[in-house]
């Protein structure tokens, strides 16, 4: 017992003199100081406010997606940024016009649906026909060749509710390549049961794609508990027919620009932590939590920065374009940035709702770790606690840059226990957004990217192997 107390108080010694060697006394107040101002603010709520009231929904290519940049450029000029900036991106172009359905037989009832994103319409008086429910997407893949001609092929896989999210990656698959597989198999429309964990009555739209050589049939999702109710009424042995009807049209290529603006770094200015989130939402709901919530956030906590002081780094806040259509916005950004990538000492991106930060996690070299865990003694108060694994993945627009390099990404893991109820719904709204819990990720962030831009050693990635 002795041995152990001896050991853990060498232990945690040596943890309070990896901080003071990283951080002075001073630079420590700063980090109090910080936390102090923006339990005070109303900041990050007040941008959210704005972004969601004055421009709505920001769909890529649409006028309010172009809108959505002037905002987010007028923004951060009006906020103090050093530098503010836009850079190109291009993306296939898609809107929605109109949708309804119906379940016709056997009995008439209204069925709530929506198209997915890069569907393609139906004919005017929309597509009548009897489904075929699978329970996965592996059961129709498996579904003998043309056996679903003529039909409208159904998958009623259910996601799985839980505080990482963990049952969106599963579920997602039959929104990707559902109407893919169905077309192969015959199908002339494809419908599934919205990725959610809701039990209200919207739809919930995404991203999906086409295959080159396989037929391009409407993709729509259906809420709930219209899933419920055809997945009863087929369990009855009912022969169940809808008539599904969505209006849309691909543009081709449209541009929109990632939006940039930088607190320049008082020592090594070339060096920055890139924090940020996507300033394109989808068409139904404001986008408020996917994803207002981490553009504005990320943006009042570089100000809340530069109120104390100009970090040794640079602090810079990238708004990527379009990546509910596929990341293209955060896939031009890594691809000019190319040859500089070793210039990000830390990445973060918020893109998972507005729910509390829980934990703190890094993707680094070893010799950085001491850095990780003085930042994580800052976060303790704020209720984050650290996740030692070191193997932090970062949101979804840091998958280009994962894939090109071993770049030091961190992850502020956010509640998101209830985050796929309103996830793509039309009830993706402000009044989701709780101000006190869109503070503490405003703090969390604030002490994360001000001590990842002025610890004493840069942070680095892991080795590549
Ligand atoms: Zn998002």
């Amino acid at each position: 017992m002795k041995k152990l107390i001896t050991g853990l108080l060498l232990a945690s010694s040596f943890l309070a003199s990896a901080a003071q060697t990283e951080f002075t006394p001073k630079q420590l107040k700063q980090v109090e100081q910080l936390k102090e101002n923006i339990s005070k603010s109303n900041l990050s709520f007040n941008i959210l406010e704005s972004l969601t009231t004055e421009i709505g929904p920001r769909l890529p290519g649409s006028k309010n997606d172009a809108l959505a940049v002037a905002w987010a450029q007028a923004k951060f000029k009006e906020l103090g940024f050093d530098k503010v900036w836009i850079e190109k991106a291009t993306f296939p172009k898609w809107q929605r016009f109109s949708e309804s359905g119906k379940i016709l037989t056997p009995s008439e009832q209204p069925l709530h649906l929506t198209a997915l994103g890069n569907s393609v319409s139906t004919p005017k008086e929309g597509i009548t026909a009897a489904v075929v429910l699978f329970e996965t997407l592996d059961e129709l893949i498996a579904a003998p060749k043309d056996s679903l001609k003529g039909k409208i092929a159904y998958i009623n896989y259910k996601m799985n509710r839980h505080i990482d999210g963990n049952g969106y990656g599963p579920a997602v698959k039959a929104r990707s390549n559902g109407a893919v597989e169905a077309a192969k198999k015959g199908a002339i429309a494809y419908m599934m049961r919205s990725v959610s964990t809701a039990h209200h009555r919207f739809a919930h739209t995404g991203g999906s794609h086409y295959q080159a050589g396989v037929k391009k049939i409407p993709n729509v999702t259906i809420a709930n508990p219209d899933a419920d109710q055809i997945a009863r009424l087929v369990a009855l042995n009912k022969n169940v027919t809808v008539n599904i009807n969505v209006q849309t049209k691909n543009y081709g290529e449209g541009t929109s620009y990632n939006v940039i603006g930088q607190f320049n770094g008082s020592e090594n200015p070339e060096q920055y932590v890139l924090i940020g989130g996507h300033l394109d939402s989808w068409d139904l709901g404001t986008g408020a939590l996917d994803d207002g919530a981490g553009v504005a956030l990320t943006m009042a906590a570089a100000k809340h920065i530069s109120d104390i002081k100009r970090p040794k780094r640079s602090i810079r806040v990238v708004l990527f374009a379009a990546e509910e259509l596929g990341l293209w916005g955060a896939k031009a950004y890594f691809k000019q940035h190319e040859t500089e990538l070793d210039k990000i000492v830390a990445a973060a991106e918020s893109d998972f709702g507005a729910d509390v930060v829980y934990g703190f996690e890094s993707n680094v070299n070893a010799a950085s770790l001491p850095v990780v865990r003085a930042i994580a003694k800052q976060l303790a108060s704020l209720n984050v606690q650290y996740i030692g694994k070191n193997s932090a993945k970062g949101g979804p627009d840091l998958i280009p840059l994962k894939n090109t390099t071993n770049a030091p990404i961190f992850e502020l893991h956010q509640d998101g226990t209830d985050y796929f109820d309103y996830h793509h719904t039309a009830d993706d709204t402000l009044d989701k957004v709780n101000p006190d819990k869109l503070r503490q990720n405003t703090a969390s962030y604030a002490v994360f990217a001000l001590m990842a831009a002025d610890a004493k050693t840069t942070i680095k990635a892991k080795p590549t192997q």
